[in-house]
């Protein structure tokens, strides 16, 4: 049983990215991704063995281990150049994104030098992800408060929750989407085997693939990368999360995606996320950062699998029996009504189970 107070890295930075818009399954909506889903998660570990505590700032070399320094770059300046050529700049989504038809045949060509928003559609690759004034120090908050967990684990914590917001599984090394700005779990990832560890697993319960996730470690055999997601072939991100897809090179194996149909219920869910942490145990890792999305819940308004709260306590259990240093890390979940009791049952499910 674990028995002392479990450490909730938060801190209100993540306000400063707040886009009221963006444009999501073809129509413009308000957004789904909003700074109240950390204030109901909060409030539902108010009273229970948790305790609160700020990140520490780590700068901007472990994003660098990770991220392309072109995309870096584009999202320090982004805003000041929107500003120099937009009037008025909101929610700023891309006119023309980069594609791989676009070029084929050709060389692949480069974004402009100096026009941010002409930029932008080479760096982003969906219309789900705009960025306000506050985006890049929000972002880069989160991945502090992912470091800063990372870092209690270090230090000898069985297992520390770090409230991130924005997201980060969609991000790839050098593109950014799907409300993700920085790779918040994969960054943690690489910092722990900076600090010595061997290898690290990223187990993704979140209803989408972490894309992003895959894409940067697809050829590295230190990374493990499980994911539980819907089948792409009905949800984002449509492209990348099939069965097939297995990792490269050094990688070859390290990679497994166990796609679910639309409306999986808890005892399908747990079948296969069983499996995966079969898998899990096979790599064995040094530790094991779970990108925690709650967006399986029924009714999701970005997925379509039917978990209740109750099957998130289960999930969480089962975690819990992972016998191994555990950061888990937030990427989704959009339902403002239950976000709250879905991490707090997932949170009491891993506590339950997990030795100190
Ligand atoms: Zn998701």
């Amino acid at each position: 049983m674990h028995t002392q107070p479990l450490s909730v890295i938060t801190s209100n930075d993540h306000r400063l990215h707040d886009p009221e818009f963006d444009i999501y399954s073809g129509s413009l909506v308000r957004r789904f991704e909003v700074p109240q889903r950390v204030d109901r998660i909060r409030e539902a570990l108010a009273d229970g063995p948790f305790e609160m505590k700020p990140p520490t700032a780590h700068g901007i070399e472990p994003v660098l281990r990770v991220h392309n320094p072109d995309l870096v770059d584009f999202l320090t300046t982004a805003w000041k150049e929107y500003t120099a050529v937009i009037a008025s700049p909101q929610a700023v989504i891309a006119e023309t994104f980069i594609h791989e038809g676009l070029v084929e045949g050709m060389p692949v060509g480069r974004p402009p030098l100096t026009n941010g928003y002409g930029r932008l559609g080479w760096f982003c690759f969906d219309t789900s992800s705009p960025l306000v004034e506050g985006s890049w120090p929000a972002a880069l908050a989160s991945v502090d408060i992912a470091l800063s967990g990372a870092d209690r684990l270090l230090a000898g914590e069985r297992v520390v929750y770090s409230l991130c917001r924005p997201p980060g599984h969609h991000a790839a090394r050098s593109a950014f989407g799907g409300f993700c700005l920085l790779n918040n779990a994969a960054i943690a990832a690489q910092s722990l085997l900076d600090a010595g560890a061997g290898r690290v697993t990223i187990l993704d319960v979140d209803a989408h693939h972490g894309n992003g996730t895959q894409q940067i470690f697809y050829q590295r055999g230190d990374v493990q990368f499980v994911s539980i997601h819907m089948d792409p072939e009905w949800n984002y991100p449509w492209f990348m999360g099939r069965t097939h897809e297995r990792g490269d090179g050094r990688g070859a194996g390290a990679n497994l995606n166990l796609p679910l149909p639309v409306g999986t219920t808890g005892d399908h869910y747990l079948t296969d996320l069983t499996a995966g942490i079969d898998a899990l145990n096979a790599f064995d890792p040094d530790y094991v950062i779970v990108s925690l999305g709650v967006d399986p819940a029924a009714g999701d308004p970005t997925a379509g699998l039917s978990l209740t709260t109750d099957d998130f306590n289960a999930v969480g259990r089962v975690i819990g029996t992972i016998d191994r240093p555990l950061l888990i890390v937030q990427e989704g979940g959009y339902q403002l009504h239950r976000v709250g009791a879905d991490v707090r049952a997932v949170l009491d499910g891993v506590c339950a189970m997990a030795r100190v």
